[in-house]
């Protein structure tokens, strides 16, 4: 497959290929995710010269939204591409995982210990089963922080309901 190479500004977005067939927790289309990285180039007057940061998602080619990639989970979704975007059950629970570690150790950098703590107990607690639980947990804390009860923002956050 030749890449789809496409720019605006300094920012190059490379569309690297389908990775995982999933239904979108955005917009609810079952699609292939795709592994799209975005590059920023330094340049001279207009023209793009020395690459300098590159960041790596998992797209929706319909919405356009998904997560970003960490170091642990890129060679494995690189490794599906490579192969045309074919995963097996027990490959795509172990990329699950690591792209829940990632969303977790993100929402620790984002969250104090005294609004996500109470809010991951409770959700513990609470059975939700969800291969969202990052997305509900960020919600959750953000509503906390807006000064929402633990159970309820974690309620909101489950069902998606405005804050
Ligand atoms: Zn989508």
């Amino acid at each position: 497959m030749i890449p789809l190479i496409f720019s605006w500004g300094r920012v190059r977005v490379n569309d690297r290929g389908p990775a995982v067939a999933k239904c979108c927790p955005r917009c609810n289309n079952d699609v292939q995710l795709r592994l799209v990285t975005a590059t920023k180039w330094a340049g001279l007057f207009m023209i793009p010269m020395v690459p300098y940061g590159r960041q790596h998602y998992l797209l929706c080619p319909v919405c356009r939204t998904g997560p970003q990639l960490g170091p642990h989970e890129l060679g494995v979704i690189e490794a599906i591409v490579e192969r045309g975007g074919t995963v097996d059950h027990v490959e795509l629970e172990d990329v699950t995982a690591l792209m829940d570690q990632t969303q977790m150790e993100r929402l620790r950098e984002t969250w104090q210990p005294g609004v996500l703590e109470p809010v991951l107990a409770a959700y513990e607690r609470s059975g939700i089963d969800s291969s969202e639980a990052a997305s509900i947990i960020d919600e959750a804390c953000r509503l906390v922080a807006e000064g929402c009860t633990v159970e309820d923002a974690l309620l909101r956050a489950s069902l998606g309901m405005p804050g």
